[in-house]
């Protein structure tokens, strides 16, 4: 098997595992509770609070863990928004483009009286920093655009955002799920004031991530309970979890450079093999997307039937998010950068593993050129563009 999909998850890496089960065998204590065994598990956490703090520039204080990306994202937005409706500013900048976790909180804000700006990602897949600072207003409380987009890879300009919301004093958060662990961030530099995290997209386990949030930024808890993690998210830490994911992000900090290398050279040779196939064409800036992000669109073809088909040559891929699958609706991301329902329905994402060889990206090569050819001999859509009843677009 070919695992190209490591946008949707990734595989544990041994690492991350044998920390997962070591402390799920020996660090079970509560870490509220005050005796030895409790107090060695608040070791774990706080141990890998500080590992994540230092892998992103943060300090401890400012790491909450989460049960994943979704949670962080959802409290990030549904905390800056309580601040501005408290402040009379409910104005909320976004981008079309962004994962669900983030549109449909925004979503919900809107049925709340929330007014939210999508800005346009272009056909580039890249937000403009000068529309950010044009859309922003004096009510204006949160703009949220996120560093790596999940489907196309484009890498957003988040330093020069965060630089423009710093300057007119709006809180600024960025979902980095796709990013952290594969390309450097530093929510220093990036200006950031809540970026989130989910260790399933770096080698870690499912259902556990953080959020950062910056110091002095207003943040509430969604769960109430207990006085866990400073009151900021109640519950009992999935401590073998969070254990995990901090060796998995340090594991994927030190690799960090050799990864990416390798991965633009797989990258670069991915896209030039499928840039052969005919009426295809590349989603997103070439170069400013993730190292291991490889999406495009084959006219006259639908994404799906190219899936299963690769299935049946080993191959997992996807035709965008894990989340529209299943859907009849061509993904919100690829009519965000212009392409037309028909186009965005032949769409195929490959998000490359750390470790694939040469020898795959040819293997994918052949059989994406193979199966497109299939099932372009008996698709209705292409057999009209063939014959001149419609405009090829790519
Ligand atoms: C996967 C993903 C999420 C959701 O993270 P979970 O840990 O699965 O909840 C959010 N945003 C982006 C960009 C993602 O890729």
């Amino acid at each position: 098997m070919i695992y190209a999909d490591n946008a949707a998850t990734t595989a544990l890496s041994p690492k991350a595992l044998s920390v997962l089960v070591h402390h799920a065998k020996n660090t079970w204590g509560n870490p509220s509770s005050l005796y030895a065994h409790g107090q060695e598990a608040k070791e774990v956490l706080e141990q890998a609070r500080t590992q994540i703090a230092r892998c992103i520039g943060a300090k401890e204080r400012e790491i909450i863990f989460t049960s994943g990306g979704s949670e962080a994202d959802n409290q990030a937005i549904l905390s800056a928004a309580a601040w501005g409706k408290q402040k009379g500013k409910r104005h909320i900048v976004s981008s079309a483009f962004e994962h669900h976790a983030v549109l449909h909180t925004l979503q919900k804000l809107e049925k709340e009286g929330f007014e939210v700006t999508y800005l346009d990602v272009h056909a580039d897949g890249l937000v403009r920093p000068e529309e950010v600072k044009a859309a922003i207003r004096e009510d204006t409380c949160l703009v949220s655009i996120m560093y790596a987009n999940n489907e196309i890879g484009t890498i957003q300009p988040i330093g020069e955002i965060g630089a423009i919301c710093r300057e007119k004093k709006v809180l600024f958060h960025t979902d980095a799920v796709q990013a952290i662990g594969h390309i450097p961030v530093n929510v220093v530099t990036d200006q950031v004031d809540m970026l989130s995290a989910s260790a399933h997209k770096f080698h870690g386990p499912k259902g556990v991530g953080f959020l950062y949030v910056r110091q002095g930024v207003p943040v509430r808890s969604l769960i109430e309970g207990g006085a866990q993690e400073r009151g900021r998210r109640a519950g009992t830490e999935n401590v073998p979890g969070i254990g995990a994911m901090a060796a998995a992000l340090q594991e994927a900090a030190s690799h960090m450079d050799e990864n990416a290398r390798h991965l633009k050279a797989m990258q670069a040779r991915l896209i030039e093999g499928l840039s052969r196939i005919p009426h295809g064409a590349l989603n997103g800036d070439r170069d400013r997307r993730l190292p291991g992000n490889v999406s495009f669109c084959f006219e006259g073809i639908e994404g799906e039937a190219l899936l299963l088909l690769l299935d049946d040559k080993g191959i997992c891929a996807s035709s965008g998010s894990a989340c529209t699958s299943g859907s009849l609706d061509p993904s919100h991301v690829l009519l965000a950068i212009g392409r037309v329902h028909d186009v965005a329905h032949g769409s195929l994402r490959l998000s490359l593993g750390e470790d694939v060889t040469e020898e795959e990206i040819d293997y994918i090569i052949a059989c994406v050129g193979e199966v497109v050819a299939y099932l372009r001999s008996f698709s209705p859509l292409w057999r009209d563009l063939e014959a001149g009843k419609k405009a090829f677009i790519l």
